[in-house]
């Protein structure tokens, strides 16, 4: 289990205006291992070019970024130890849902009984077991977002970063599938960060909550905390 930390962590964009635009001020962040942390706030705050800055997708204009004790700030998203799942599945529609999840196992050159034994666990823990022969689209909304969820933990990261994953799916759905991503992530422990503009959502979910506003961190605290303390 490792730590994320983000010390003065600054992006600045140059926008299509020609302008310089800082989309992250200067955040300072500590989240322990195994933790489930959520960054809330209205659409444009800044969440995901945090979460993609600790993804490796963006490189920060300022400041640190540390997973454990390596200071990964500069280094490319495959040295980060770290899998993001997304709003859009992005399963490839060609592959059955077995292959779909062994897919980076077998970039990796991992023998053929390892990657049944590893994907055929993995669909296990996600509630897809016996699924694995099924095109994506013969899957629902809910299971094809299980799917993803799968193809980040096969690679056994130490940290899971959550993209607004759920906003595709119904109400009643995105309900259920919380539940189902916070009994995932405690069965194996791992470190997380969610990025939601859903307050109910961050509410329900998180060790945690980090609230942003036009890039700056307002709020940071346990449900209950944030609850009491609005
Ligand atoms: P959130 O996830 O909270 O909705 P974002 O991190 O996506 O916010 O965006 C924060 C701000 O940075 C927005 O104003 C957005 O338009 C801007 N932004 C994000 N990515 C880029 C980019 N690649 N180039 C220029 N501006 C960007
Ligand atoms: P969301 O807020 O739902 O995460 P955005 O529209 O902010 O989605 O961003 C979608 C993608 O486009 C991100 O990769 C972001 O970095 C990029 N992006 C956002 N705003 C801009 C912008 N003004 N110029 C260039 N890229 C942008």
């Amino acid at each position: 289990l490792k730590s994320v930390v983000l010390k003065d962590l600054v992006k600045t964009y140059i926008g299509n205006d020609g302008n310089l635009f800082t989309a992250v001020k200067g955040i300072n962040v500590e989240i322990n291992p195994g933790e489930f942390v959520t960054l809330l706030g209205p659409s444009g705050c800044g969440k995901t070019t945090t979460l993609r800055m600790v993804a490796g997708f963006e490189i920060p204009t300022d400041g640190e970024i540390f997973i454990g004790d390596e200071n990964v700030s500069r280094q490319t998203p495959d040295k980060r130890d770290t899998a993001m799942v997304f709003q859009s599945y992005a399963l490839f529609p060609h592959l059955n849902i077995f292959d779909n999840v062994a897919y980076g196992l077998k970039l990796k050159k991992m023998s053929k009984e390892e990657i049944k034994e590893k994907v055929d666990s993995i669909l296990k823990l996600v509630g897809l077991e016996g699924l694995g022969l099924r095109a994506p689209n013969q899957l629902s909304g809910g299971q094809q977002q299980r799917v993803a969820l799968a193809r980040a933990l096969v690679m056994e990261p130490a940290v899971l970063l959550f993209d607004e994953p759920l906003s595709n799916l119904d109400a009643k759905l995105r309900v259920y599938m919380r539940n189902e991503i916070r009994r995932i992530q405690k069965e194996i422990g791992i470190t997380s960060i969610y990025v939601t503009h859903d307050q109910s959502e961050a509410m329900s979910m998180s060790d945690r909550i980090i609230i942003m506003n036009k890039g700056n961190i307002e709020q940071v605290g346990t449900p209950k905390e944030i609850y009491e303390k609005p």
